[in-house]
């Protein structure tokens, strides 16, 4: 039997430089002193408090003991568990009740000055460390309960929290990390960012990649190999991770870097249209995601917001933000896009991300109650959107996107929402705007039943990040089947030309999204395929101007004739690869190379 190392010996790696391989996700290279998060729900790490404010920290755990139990309870009676599972429901009750957990949890608090999710932490291992070391695999099992307790306590904390403190440039590492714990942290303080699961894909790595954040992914039982205070260094090329790096390996890896990665096109600010060489325009457009990088975006020749992923504002409320609060937020973006339009995506949450933990959770996520499947099935939440996005709407140019759309009836059911809540608000004396309505375009379902789409949609966007997942496959967030990842897969390609010529015949407006629209050597075939819109993170403007401003329309539509006649997705990398070598290497530096290859299509 193959033996696990202990966290003993993961940790005797303490001390001495130690190398890992992980996969990067944000080029750069950081080093600094790590800080760990933890938690899957809920991300929190030790956040050190005053004195005087031990008192009201107690009473946050007492408040949260109380609603833990209450959750407990209502798992355990309300929803139809077979005994066993009750039975294991009343065990965990029982670890919570236990006297000791809390005395000990409270005097963390008191003693150490720190906050109740570090207390209940430093507690909670403790007891799963000591039902780790039990040689019995029954007994030893136990600690995945004081884990599911640790988590219920976690869970309950979240209400009003300590501001999060971390020393400008630490590196954060976590298992997996959440896009409202990186905005949260915000983009000043993060030196580096590493985890144990995550793909280029992911959102969070998206928004590391827009705030300019070197990020690495990968790293297996990383949480048992560091521990905060720690020092490491990490490689957002090559994805190479040096944990207590020696000073000759850190300068070193900085000195090579520095010279592999040749400095991007001098951002110029641009007022005219974008267009190839033989004049046919691509505009590019901006993914929203902080005000900042969009007045940047603005200025490098971005018109309009291609994208806003409204659950962001899910992230950052802790939960679906009210009416009023989305109006708000909806006109703002609004606003800020102007007549070139804000494409405003409705919530794409899946249930995990809604419901309390212990509750029924999908399976598969991705292919579970997703998207525009989730907000029909909790319509009071998607109706509430509706009219704030009817609201913002008056007198400014929003496009209402639906994610994740199956079929022609689930766009049928929301452009009647939208004529009811319109009229529901109109009767009350409410002015409202006339949203246009598109979807995502990610499914094969979607792809294949374009044509019936077209009819009721005003305009659509390409999500290629989901476009490759579901046709290929292949889980985005799991960097263990990453190297199948393969954005230039010939299905994918048939599906974007299916896509952009039905949109191109019927002259409906298409987005192509998602990390293919912002990286730069996609952009040849995107253009060559029929893409004439864009939408990318600030990051990926100049390049990508810069590319289409140095090729021919007419250049690009031979390339795409070659990639559509290959077979594998070796031969249309290749294909690619030498075309664009051949033709345009003057147009594209060393570090679009290497994200050529690797990791959207890891080789
Ligand atoms: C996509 O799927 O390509 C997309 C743009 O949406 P998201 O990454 O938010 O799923
Ligand atoms: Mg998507």
């Amino acid at each position: 039997m193959k033996r696990t190392r202990s966290d003993s010996e993961l940790r005797s790696e303490k001390g001495l430089e130690t190398r890992l391989n992980a996969r990067p996700v944000s080029r750069g290279v950081a080093v600094g002193k790590v800080v760990t998060i933890h938690g899957d729900n809920k991300q929190f790490y030790r956040t050190p408090i005053r004195l005087d404010q031990v008192e009201r920290e107690v009473a946050r755990y007492r408040t949260a003991h109380k609603a833990a139990a209450r959750q407990l309870t209502k798992v355990g009676t309300t929803l139809e568990y077979s005994s066993s599972s009750a039975a294991i429901f009343d065990m965990h009750r029982a670890i919570l009740e236990d006297s000791t957990l809390s005395e000990k949890i409270e005097s963390a608090i008191a003693r150490n000055h720190i906050n109740a999710e570090w207390a209940v932490k430093l507690v909670t291992d403790e007891y799963i460390a000591k039902y780790r070391a039990i040689p019995d695999e029954h007994f030893r099992d136990r600690y995945i309960d004081v884990e599911d307790v640790a988590d219920q306590l976690q869970t309950a904390l979240g209400g009003k929290r300590h501001p999060i403190r971390i020393p400008r440039g630490s590196i954060i590492a976590a298992k997996e990390l959440r896009p409202s714990t990186i905005a949260e942290l915000g983009s000043g303080h993060l030196g580096g960012i590493v985890t144990e699961s995550g793909g280029w894909t992911s959102h969070s790595f998206i928004l590391a990649r827009e705030l300019d954040i070197p990020a690495v992914t990968g790293v297996r039982k990383l949480l048992r190999r560091v521990k905060t205070g720690d020092t490491i260094l990490l490689d957002g090329y090559d994805g190479t991770v040096f944990l207590n790096p020696e000073d000759t390996t850190i300068s070193s890896i900085k000195a090579s870097r520095r010279s592999a990665h040749r400095p991007a096109p001098k951002d110029v600010p641009v007022n005219g249209s974008i267009n190839t060489l033989d004049g046919r325009e691509v505009k590019i457009r901006a993914n929203f995601d902080i005000a900042a990088s969009f007045h940047q975006a603005k200025k490098l020749g971005a018109r309009g917001i291609g994208l806003f992923r409204s659950e962001y504002l899910f992230n950052r409320f802790k939960g679906f933000p009210g009416e009023a609060e989305q109006i708000k937020a909806y006109r703002e973006i609004a606003d800020y896009a102007g007549a070139d339009r804000a494409r405003i995506r409705t919530f794409d949450l899946s249930l995990s991300q809604i419901v309390e933990r212990s509750a029924r959770r999908d399976k598969n996520p991705a292919l579970g109650l997703r998207g525009i499947r989730l907000s029909l099935a909790h319509q009071k939440h998607f109706r509430t959107q509706i009219r704030a996005l009817l609201q913002a709407s008056v007198e400014r140019e929003v496009d209402v996107i639906i994610p994740m759309v199956s079929c022609v009836d689930e766009v049928r059911t929301v452009r009647s929402i939208l004529n009811e809540e319109c009229e529901s608000l109109r009767n009350r004396g409410i002015a409202v705007g006339a949203p246009r309505l598109g979807a995502m375009i990610e499914l094969p379902a979607a792809v294949f039943t374009i044509e019936v789409l077209l009819e009721e949609l005003d305009c659509i966007c390409i999500g290629t990040n989901d476009l490759v997942q579901y046709t290929l496959g292949v889980d985005r967030d799991n960097e263990t089947v990453a190297n199948l990842f393969r954005s230039l897969h010939p299905s994918v390609l048939k599906a974007l030309k299916i896509v952009l010529d039905a949109a191109a015949k019927k002259g409906v407006p298409a987005v192509v999204c998602g990390e293919m629209a912002g990286s730069a050597f996609y952009i040849p075939i995107l253009v060559g395929l029929g893409a004439t819109e864009l939408s990318m993170n600030v990051n990926s403007i100049t390049r990508v101007r810069r590319v289409i401003a140095g090729i021919a329309y007419e250049e690009t539509r031979q390339l795409r004739n070659r990639v559509l006649e290959c077979s594998t997705v070796e031969e249309t990398e290749s294909t690619a690869r030498s075309f664009i070598t051949d033709r345009w290497s003057h147009l594209f530096d060393g570090e679009q190379l290497v994200a050529f290859k690797s990791p959207v299509i890891a080789s």
